[in-house]
């Protein structure tokens, strides 16, 4: 689920995907884009034009309007959710294309899961688990256990644990509102991970564990993954184990229903502030406000929140806010977001 370049031969299938997932949910796209999104189209003024429909962009619409604001959410694709997709399955069941767990810590989407009427459940965790590793003589050798520890070497079993606590505690360091004034920010945001760990372990047995714990978290290479970033990650989950683990940890559950729903039902409450199909190309800052450029016409508002990536889906490749540079968000930067785990939470931190 990217944006950008490889979304364009994907557009198509997506769309139907999405169609058929807002329907699984009891709510069609069209109610929100049809007659609603003409009416908000002509009045085109709010005080908070909010980019992006997904749970970020929802979640800070719905703060807005309940301090009184009025807001319109411009969303580029035909459905609201952004990287949470429900899929039907069947017998009125879906399963989640994107995002679908939550967990303890996860406070503001537990809380926001509560007040829209969802509820949650547990993740499936009965059984024994898998592990497979090259042996000697060269072959695939396959282990089962419970718990969370793998049967690997002790030996690893013991530097994974000295890796573990540092970057724990590496972690603690990096502020959760302001990752990039950690002190040694600039030293970590200028290394990736992968240097980190081939700097801080020696057995590979330690390495492909960590492998194996970062892909599984973020869905990338460690070498794709900013030291920095990962550790903001950490300090946001409570700790490297929190974040991978099931029971008790960020895989704890999950939303009945599917987690689009959370969109889904965020943006029934938002009604006619939801405009979708209308992918926000530019941002103009002047001294009433700004404008905000759409292919359906130009927004004016007192302010603009962006809530989607800096790569923008305008699918005219072109697309980039103007205006007074911020500190850039140190958590999306790196344009790796795409399938980071804890994303819901973080989301929520408008929320
Ligand atoms: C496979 C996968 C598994 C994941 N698993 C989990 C998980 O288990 N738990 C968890 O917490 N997180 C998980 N995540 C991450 C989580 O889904 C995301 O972090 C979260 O949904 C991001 O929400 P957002 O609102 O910040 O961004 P997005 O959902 O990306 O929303 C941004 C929105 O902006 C829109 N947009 C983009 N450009 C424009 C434009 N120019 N104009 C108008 N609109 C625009 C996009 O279409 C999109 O709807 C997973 C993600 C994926 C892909």
């Amino acid at each position: 689920m990217t944006d950008g370049g490889e979304q364009a031969g994907r557009v198509t299938r997506r769309r139907l995907v999405g169609t058929a997932a807002a329907g699984a949910a009891g709510y069609t796209v069209s109610s929100v884009a049809g007659a609603s999104a003409a009416r908000a189209a002509a009045r085109r003024s709010a005080d908070v034009v909010v980019v992006g429909a997904g749970l970020a962009g929802l979640a800070a619409a719905r703060r807005l309007r309940r301090r009184g604001k009025s807001v319109a959410v411009l969303e580029a694709r035909d459905r609201v959710g952004g990287r949470t997709l429900n899929r039907r399955v069947g017998r009125g069941r879906v399963v989640e294309i994107g995002g679908q767990w939550v967990g303890p810590t996860q406070d503001r989407i537990l809380r926001l899961i509560k007040d829209l009427g969802l509820e949650t459940f547990k993740t499936y965790v009965e059984g024994r688990n898998v592990y497979y590793r090259e042996a000697n003589p060269p072959g695939l050798r396959r282990q089962t256990y419970t718990g969370t520890i793998p049967p690997a070497n002790p030996a690893s079993l013991a530097e994974l644990a000295r890796a573990l606590n540092s970057l724990n505690s590496m972690a603690e360091r990096v502020p959760l509102e302001q990752p990039w004034k950690a002190e040694r920010a600039h030293a970590w945001d200028g290394q990736t991970f992968e240097t980190w760990k081939l700097d801080n372990t020696t057995l590979d047995e330690t390495r492909d564990l960590i492998d194996l714990g970062i892909e599984a978290v973020f869905a990338a290479q460690p070498r794709d993954l900013s030291l920095l970033h990962v550790l903001f990650y950490i300090h946001s989950g409570g700790s490297f184990e929190n974040l991978i683990n099931t029971a008790g940890g960020a895989q704890d559950s999950r939303i009945v229903g599917g987690s689009q729903r959370i969109s889904i039902e965020l943006a029934k409450r938002l009604g006619d502030g939801v405009v979708l199909e209308s992918p926000v190309r530019r941002i103009a800052h002047g001294r009433g406000g700004v404008k905000v450029h759409t292919r359906k016409g130009t927004w004016e508002a007192e302010r603009a929140i962006v809530s989607c990536r800096p790569r923008w889906r305008d699918g005219s490749g072109t697309a980039r806010p103007s205006g007074p540079a911020r500190p850039a968000d140190a958590a999306s930067a790196d344009g790796l977001g795409d399938q980071m785990h804890g994303g819901l939470r973080r989301a929520l931190l408008a929320g």
